[in-house]
């Protein structure tokens, strides 16, 4: 009751114990399918289990917010000069939001008991695995495209968890409803699941577009498309988010600038007006640099013509206001694009102005 007053959709508990699921990190890990996030094996041991960073733990409380807002899924978006990002950057940082929601429920619950009651707070920050830990909550189950999925609000959920050394009473575990559906594998554009459940990072657009922080290879720049930040293709086709409900909260509503965007508009802004936009927002984490360079692929696979022009007119001095574009890393990425353009006739000379 207390967690709806304070905006959670969902919250379950689970005992702080060692699931057998726990476990599959590690050999994740040995397979190389975390690729450049060196921090998950560096807190592998960790989020083995919730009693490694909290000896005192007893119960995992975790809560889920829908983020669904009223607009069509990627997959639904019929426009090459449109700009994919994924639907949990558009609006503030969740990481914010509900690390202040959390801890006031996590408040509250320390107000209920007389005594001491150890408690610690995550929001998809410290080294726990908590899509298992929602699963043993009741919150729904980890899906073959390994997204923790309630069988009436769908997918787009952020978790967040309290750890508490009290032992409070646990809820059933969530049961698996995939069942013979395999729409999400299917449909993923960079095959990243080597096998249901089990994701090769290296390959998901995701980690492309917002993990890698150099180059991004260029053998995979094409199969990017136009994803600028993220990928959501394997919960816009999960049958479970056809009907999600949506969330009114202005939150997680988009702002302006990353409303359904076209990539020439995108492009065509300063850099102080990109950092604007994603301030205080998921995407910050990428900086503009980042986004830039993503920017620069998505147009040179856009194939629209307002696209090739916006590259057309891509060069440090014909844009004193986006010095990022003459960053070697986001040059390298123009040039590969403006290579590609050409090589479809879509640009006049690979040279820029
Ligand atoms: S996010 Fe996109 S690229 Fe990554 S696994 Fe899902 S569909 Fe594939
Ligand atoms: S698309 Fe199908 S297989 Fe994939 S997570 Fe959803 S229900 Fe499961």
């Amino acid at each position: 009751m207390r967690a709806r007053e304070l905006g959670f959709d969902l919250c379950g508990i689970a005992p702080a114990a060692a699931f057998r699921e726990l476990g599959v990190l590690r050999e994740w890990l040995d397979r190389g399918y975390a690729g450049e996030m060196g921090y998950m094996a560096r807190t592998a041991e960790r989020r083995a289990d919730v009693r490694a960073v909290m000896p005192s733990a007893r119960s995992v409380v975790v809560l889920g917010t829908l983020y669904n807002t009223d607009q069509p899924y990627s997959t639904e978006v019929d426009d090459p000069g449109e700009a994919l990002i994924s639907r949990y950057a558009w609006g503030d940082d969740y990481h914010d939001v509900l690390g202040e929601r959390t801890d006031a429920l996590r408040g509250w619950l320390v107000n209920q008991h007389a005594g001491s009651v150890e408690t610690r707070v995550y929001v998809d920050t410290g080294p726990v695995q908590e899509r298992v830990y929602a699963q043993q909550a009741g919150l729904g189950w980890v899906g073959k495209n390994t997204c923790l999925i309630n069988p009436v609000l769908g997918s787009w959920l952020f978790l967040s968890e309290i750890l508490c050394s009290l032992p409070l009473e646990s809820d059933t575990p969530g049961f698996d409803q995939c069942g013979t559906c395999t729409l999400c594998l299917d449909a993923c554009p960079t095959d990243a699941f080597p096998e249901p459940g089990v994701l090769d990072s290296t390959r998901c657009l995701s980690y492309l577009t917002i993990e890698t922080k150099g180059a991004i290879p260029p053998e995979q720049r094409v199969g990017i498309g136009t994803h600028v930040y993220g990928c959501d293709v394997c919960q816009d086709v999960c049958p479970y988010n056809d009907a999600a409900p949506i969330s009114t909260d202005p939150a997680w509503q988009p702002r302006m600038l990353l409303d359904r965007p076209r990539l020439g508009e995108l492009w065509s802004r300063s850099d102080a007006a990109l950092r604007a936009a994603i301030r205080n927002g998921p995407m910050t984490r990428a900086r503009v640099k980042r986004v830039r360079r993503n920017l620069a692929v998505a147009l040179g696979n856009s194939g629209e013509i307002s696209a090739a022009e916006a590259l057309e007119t891509a060069s440090e001095t014909s844009r004193p206001d986006a010095p990022s574009i003459a960053e070697p890393l986001v040059a390298e990425h123009i040039d590969w694009a403006r290579h590609r353009l050409a090589s479809r006739n879509l640009l006049r000379s690979t040279k820029r102005r």
